[in-house]
């Protein structure tokens, strides 16, 4: 089969074309004798790799290459299997998971991982050209050395979460949507005092959020910010600058306003604690106003709900204008993950593992991880891979679906949007194009991958800094504490517990990251 790739290669080269879809297979086969690699794979702290999922073994075939899987479920926290198995020092051929970027930068540094550049400069050219193209996410996953240690899983799609309100409520009062933080404050107020949901009682809860870190997300409106990244209270980077934003003034602005929102009962009284089932409860129950949360799910009770709530119109709507007048659309989906894949020391065939690696970046193998199998699970429709209606219309979210067939994991591999949008519905969409209409995002910090000197800095630092600012936060929305009282004192306190010593080191690090 090897010989016959190359003589038909040659006759292509000649300008002879032929298309024979038998031999084209094989220009994926990574090795001409099957071979399995042992690979530890536990993810999302309930899921570990099955020998048997439909994409594996369509991949098995294309490559020769078979993976069988050595984690086990024992531990249903994902980091700790990961722990455990280094701890060990029973090296598998691969191991992958998710969040497991700053173990493989660490461990990399430490020797258990296989530096993967000079691999993919010579054997990975769909990776090479990837990241090629992407200078900015080789550099956001990149460890201290500037060595790749793992590839990781590329999430496609750029809006996460957004604003919504009950645009039926509006009607019914008369109101506009609200285009900036003085109407945003109006309205709430009419959700609170004018029983838009007409039952009587002053029942309604103006603004809910299944995360309470989405209510923090409000400071924007007063011009602070929340995070820079997808993950809540982080750093953000402005000119090359890295910043937080719980010391800035607009901060303590935006927090004092919010306390008093909230007094005023504005905000749900119970955000701290209802948890992540409070949007179900309070659109069903025809409680709640406005929520910042994602495009999707939170579009679909629209179509959910509809027998249960008479005229629910729950869309999304730009964000409000701050008071300096800036509309920012703070959240957006991280462009790289922290997930993803690394060849270990103890692998006797690293070249044929990143050649495997590579596969998973061809349009072929993309696919085949993005949409399942072909003729199985989707047909190509167009020359773009469209699910059957079975699974679309399937009882469980396509998501969940891919799942449980070794799709969408968190493998290295390149996410394609085409997946998602195939089962987002109208009002998400619609959605997304005002958001893509009014260029609302902003630039997201990648994270640093620190030096073992800046690491025990922010070890040491970090979690108590963050502990202490959180729970400020708290007693100022709740009112137990005054932001404006308190505020020099906090700022000094922050500075005893080392703040600037860790903003020092992620400057450093971000320098050495980005800057070259
Ligand atoms: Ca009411």
């Amino acid at each position: 089969m090897r010989m016959l790739r190359v003589s038909l290669a040659a006759l292509m080269a000649a300008g002879i074309g032929l298309a024979a879809p038998a031999y084209a297979e094989d220009e994926y086969r990574v090795v001409d004798d099957p071979l399995t690699l042992d690979i530890h794979f536990h993810f999302r702290d309930r899921l570990v790799y099955n020998n048997d999922w439909p994409v594996e073994k369509r991949a098995a075939e294309l490559t020769g290459v078979q993976l069988n899987n050595v984690a086990s479920l024992a531990t249903t926290n994902s980091q700790e299997a990961f722990n455990l198995m280094i701890v060990s020092g029973d090296l598998p051929d691969i191991v992958a998971g998710n969040r497991l970027k700053d173990s493989f930068n660490q461990y990399g540094l430490e020797g258990a991982f296989v530096p993967l550049n000079d691999l993919i400069e010579e054997h990975a050219p769909n990776i090479k050209a990837f990241f090629d193209e992407r200078p900015q996410l080789r550099s956001a996953i990149s460890a201290a050395d500037g060595n790749m240690y793992f590839i990781p899983y590329v999430p496609d799609g750029k809006y996460g979460r957004a604003y919504f309100i009950r645009y039926d409520w509006l009607d019914k009062l008369g109101l506009d949507v609200p285009q900036n933080v003085d109407e945003v404050y109006e309205v709430l107020t009419a959700f609170r005092t004018q029983d838009p949901n007409g039952n009587g009682k002053q029942d309604e809860v103006p603004y809910f959020a299944r995360q309470w870190e989405e209510l923090i997300r409000l400071v924007t409106l007063w011009d602070a910010r929340s995070s820079g990244s997808d993950t809540y209270h982080d750093f953000y980077v402005e000119d090359d600058q890295i910043r937080h934003g719980y010391v800035e003034e607009s901060y303590r602005e935006g927090i004092k306003n919010l306390a008093q929102w909230y007094a005023e009962g504005l905000i749900d009284a119970e955000i701290f604690t209802r948890g992540p089932r409070s949007r179900e409860h309070l659109l069903s129950n025809n409680l709640g106003g406005m929520t910042h949360d994602w495009f999707a799910s939170t579009s679909s009770y629209n179509v959910s709900l509809a027998d249960t709530v008479e005229g629910l119109s729950f869309r999304a709507f730009a964000p409000p204008a701050s008071v300096e007048g800036r509309r920012l659309a703070e959240h957006r989906r991280i462009p790289v993950r922290p997930d993803g894949w690394a060849i270990t020391i103890a692998n006797e065939n690293p070249v044929e593992t990143i050649k495997y690696f590579d596969f998973w970046f061809t349009e072929m193998g993309s696919r085949l991880s993005n949409f399942g199998v072909e003729g199985v699970h989707y047909d190509i429709i167009d020359g773009v891979p469209i699910y059957k209606p079975e699974i679309l219309d399937g009882s469980a979210p396509v998501n969940a679906q891919m799942w449980e067939i070794g799709a969408q994991i968190p493998r290295g591999f390149p996410q394609d949007y085409g997946y998602e949008i195939q089962w987002t519905n109208e009002i998400a969409l619609e959605g997304i194009d005002l958001y893509e209409q009014g260029d609302y995002l902003t630039d997201i910090f990648l994270g640093v991958a620190f030096s073992e000197d800046e690491q025990r800095v922010y070890d040491k630092r970090w979690s108590s800094i963050m502990t202490y600012m959180l729970e400020m936060q708290q007693a100022w929305i709740l009112g137990s504490r005054d932001v404006e009282a308190d505020w020099d004192d906090y700022l000094g306190q922050l500075d005893r517990m080392g703040f600037n010593e860790v903003v020092e080191v992620m400057q450093a690090a971000y320098d050495r990251q980005y800057q070259n």
